[in-house]
């Protein structure tokens, strides 16, 4: 698999040439797991009614090619750097250092993780864009642009993300997901789900890392 998501990452690059660092490792060293940090307390959340067999159908019949799922998490994981590079052009936000995508494995416990140091999700974000299928963060930050008449640097062009199903094609390949998200100024939570009927949200008592997403496949 992972020469398939190699693959897919360079394709990936050639098609999305950005300022920014794109990259794939194979890590050997221990990478620290979400079953390792601390939570405060967990919330369980079920998914609308629809939302169980559209996942069905998004898992089986949208996707043929099973490494799909690479493509619309690194999409994901690029318009999370572009909103933070707009973030930090607007002065919203102090200049950070490399907007990163990285990739390991653990062989071990069978994971596959993507990690990216952009935007991140609040509480609400992980509910409201990551829970409810068919539904856009970044659909929804290009329209604002597009209204406001922003010239974003370009943004608006940049960003990948329109339908709101790319992130449920983890579950083409993955019996569970998680997914470690932090906003600036704001905690870090862990969003888990088996793609069945739900998921469930927790606070995370010591933040993993400053900012970004980080993703688990298992
Ligand atoms: P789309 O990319 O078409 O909007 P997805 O299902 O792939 O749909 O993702 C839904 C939303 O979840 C995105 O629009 C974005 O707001 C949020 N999201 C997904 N992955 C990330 C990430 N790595 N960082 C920040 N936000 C993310
Ligand atoms: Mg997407």
């Amino acid at each position: 698999i992972m020469k398939s998501v190699l693959r897919s990452i360079v394709k990936f690059g050639k098609r999305n040439p950005k300022n920014y660092k794109l990259f794939g490792t194979i890590v050997e060293e221990e990478i620290q797991n979400s079953n390792q940090v601390k939570v405060k307390e967990t919330t369980q959340h079920s998914f609308q009614a629809e939302t169980g067999r559209l996942l069905e159908i998004v898992a089986k019949s949208l996707y043929t090619e099973r490494d799909v799922f690479v493509r619309e998490l690194l999409s994901n994981a690029s318009d999370a750097l572009e909103k933070q590079r707009f973030k930090e052009l607007s002065g919203e936000s102090e200049p950070s250092d490399t907007l990163q995508i990285s990739m390991s494995t653990d062989e071990p416990r069978r994971e596959l993780i993507i990690q990216d140091n952009g935007i991140g999700m609040s509480k609400e974000d992980l509910i409201g864009l990551l829970g409810t299928i068919a539904r856009s963060g970044s659909g929804a930050f290009k329209q604002e642009l597009i209204k406001d008449g922003v010239n974003a640097h370009g943004l608006d062009q940049s960003l990948i993300g329109q339908f709101g199903v790319g992130f449920y094609s983890s579950f083409v390949v993955a019996e569970s997901v998680e997914v470690i998200s932090k906003k600036e100024g704001l905690p870090a939570y862990l969003w888990k789900s088996d793609g069945d009927h739900g998921f469930e949200i927790s606070e995370i008592e010591d933040a993993p890392f400053e900012r970004g997403t980080k993703i688990i496949l298992r």
